[in-house]
């Protein structure tokens, strides 16, 4: 299959033919329709994830067409359009029998603990646990475009701080998946307050649904500032940047009783941020949560907000390539320089 393999880090990927996936027993194999360019990805190519052994193929936020099924796989058939979470339980042990398969002991990673979809077709394990038939409703592009910002952002959003109409989410980073929370708490109806430093990313959170914008390059101080819209504080903080000044104005912008939940990986220096525990979750009541990815079993919550109306992914789209210019969307990452989502459409 053609594919394109991190060999170097940080150097161009290389386009080229390379083995066909095995297929699991339990598992499928898909021909990839459109895959999603992710700042996880970035991390990869970087070198900074431990999980990635070269020569690699990226790719979690993939779409496309089931082209076999595993003996031991019951419920996906060949022909289906599926998509499938980047992190993957193997849905029999305890914990993914309660419904939480992001937190399985054995996940696969796809595009990380395994190869991933930066081509022609990808292995899907445990696919009756994880494999998502997408509805009519829901292009090739819309489910890449999800990805794990969108789902991530859905579980965090909906899921762990649990934000109701009506009340504020504050989101600190504006990439990719920090406007998929702005986008996912305006569709619940909360009032969004979006923090970036790039007037670009602003202006785009405003149309995902941001009420209010605050650049954090040109205010003193972006908790108060917060504080001061919301008057008295954010009922939720979504952190989406993994930087530990981030993470201290999520705290910071929180009012009484708020709930920060951490979706920006910490990774190096911000692993261990040095926490303010008594200001901030012994007297205020503050609640801290980290979310990482969705179970499959909660897609179709997502993609019924999306046939409501109510969360417009087409218009978080920005460019469309092909599998030969991933490698420069990575530098561009390197500067900051991405806006909105990138797919990967031709491969
Ligand atoms: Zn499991
Ligand atoms: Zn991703």
């Amino acid at each position: 299959m053609k594919a394109a393999l991190l060999e170097e880090f940080e150097q161009p990927l290389n386009v080229t033919t390379t083995r066909d996936p095995v297929l699991p027993d339990d598992g499928i194999v898909v021909r990839v329709n459109t895959c999603g360019v992710c700042r996880s990805d970035w991390h990869g190519w970087k070198g900074t994830n431990p999980l990635i052994k070269r020569p690699h193929v990226p790719g979690h936020e993939f779409a496309g067409d089931v082209v076999a099924v595993g003996p031991d796989c019951h419920q996906i058939n060949i022909g289906d359009r599926v998509t499938a979470p980047v992190i993957m339980g193997c849905g029999c042990c305890p914990t993914c029998r309660q419904g939480q398969l992001t937190l399985c002991d054995t996940q696969h990673v796809i595009g990380f603990s395994g190869w991933g979809a930066f081509a022609e077709l990808v292995a899907i394990p445990y696919a009756d646990s994880n494999a998502v038939v997408l509805p009519d409703s829901v292009g090739y592009d819309v489910a890449a475009a999800l990805g794990c910002r969108t789902t991530t952002a859905f579980a965090a959003v909906v899921d762990r701080a649990q934000v109701r109409a009506g009340e504020s989410l504050a989101v600190h980073g504006c990439g990719g998946v920090g406007l998929s929370a702005v986008s996912i708490g305006a569709a619940v109806g909360a009032t969004v307050i979006a923090v970036d430093i790039i007037e670009e990313k602003l202006h785009l959170a405003k149309e995902a649904g941001a009420t209010h914008v605050v650049n954090a390059a040109t205010v003193n101080d972006v908790a108060g500032t917060i504080r001061e819209i919301t008057g008295g504080g954010a009922n939720a903080s979504i952190e989406a940047l993994g930087i530990t000044e981030t993470f201290h104005n999520s705290l910071r912008c929180l009012a009484k009783f708020g709930r920060h939940v951490q979706i920006g990986q910490p990774l190096d220096d911000h692993a261990t941020p040095l926490i303010p525990l008594l200001e901030t979750v012994y007297y205020r009541q503050l609640s801290i949560m980290g979310s990482r990815g969705l179970s499959a079993h909660r897609f179709p919550a997502l993609f019924a907000l999306i046939a409501a109306g109510r969360l417009d992914m087409q218009r978080l789209i920005k460019n469309r390539i092909t599998l030969e210019q991933a490698s420069d969307v990575f530098y561009q990452m390197d500067n900051h320089e991405d806006v909105g989502i990138t797919l990967i459409e031709s491969i």
